[in-house]
């Protein structure tokens, strides 16, 4: 991926909408905006070992808009003891992103999908950046990951704050999808012609789940609240994405 001018930045700012509350129905188009084709890139940020003992990848993903980039997802970072407890192998976002040829700078738009630790770890990074998160997510994690909301520095960060379903830029949009965590969100990217790509973040940690969220055999930790998040599930299934991308697997649904 070749780097963009860091001209078309300052173009892409001002080209950001302001959240709109609601509740976004992907299925239905951009809205009032010009629709322009997003392009998603998976970056590896990690892996670590999961409850399960299993080796699990972290992922992270740029979308490219003809006027910058957005990430979605940071990667892994906190104190030591949590990256030596999960075993951790991880890397530096800033490295991953110059295997596409970009820099930290040349992000101009940070999404978490949720505040745990292998998503929002590198959000220090983007100290430019603002960074769109759900206010019930932040609440989450100020009441109960307080060493992590403290050592991340959430205090001072740049968050914007959203309630719910909202358009990040055109074709960019977030819905709120309870259940992994509190205030967990999955990120909608358009493509052409109004298929749109889903980003689900720790929603569903593998297809498998993805495609059976009714299983009474889910992993551990895959839903802070099993009844919401199958509300979610329904909700993000109903909307029968074009692609599916996981956080923590490396193959991608297709419709
Ligand atoms: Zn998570």
């Amino acid at each position: 991926m070749k780097p963009l001018a860091k001209s078309s930045y300052a173009a892409f700012s001002c080209q950001r909408t302001s959240s709109r509350p609601g509740r976004v129905d992907p299925r239905a188009g951009a809205g009032e905006h010009e629709q322009v084709p997003l392009e998603i890139t998976r970056l590896h940020l990690a892996s670590l070992q999961g409850l399960d003992g299993r080796r699990w990848p972290v992922h992270g993903f740029v979308v490219t808009h003809p006027g910058g980039a957005v990430l979605a997802d940071t990667g892994v970072g906190g104190p030591q003891e949590w990256l030596d407890d999960w075993r951790v192998v991880n890397r530096s976002v800033a490295d991953a992103l110059a295997d596409l040829e970009m820099s930290p700078a040349d992000i101009g738009l940070v999404i978490n999908t949720h505040l745990h630790f292998d998503h929002c770890g590198q959000n220090a990074v983007f100290k430019h950046a603002p960074c769109y998160v759900q206010r019930a997510e932040l609440s989450r994690a100020e009441r109960e990951s307080r060493e992590l909301y403290d050592w991340s520095g959430f205090a001072g960060a740049r968050f914007e704050l959203l309630d719910g379903d909202a358009e990040v830029l055109p074709g960019l949009e977030v819905i709120a999808t309870p259940g992994h965590t509190a205030g967990h969100q999955c990120v909608v990217a358009r493509g052409e012609g109004g298929a749109f790509d889903l980003l689900i973040g720790d929603a569903a940690y593998t297809p498998r789940i993805y495609s059976d969220p009714g299983s009474d055999q889910l992993p551990a930790g895959q839903a802070s609240d099993v009844v919401v998040w199958r509300d979610s599930m329904r909700r993000i299934r109903s909307l029968d994405p074009e692609r599916v991308h996981f956080c923590h697997h490396t193959d991608v649904v297709h419709r």
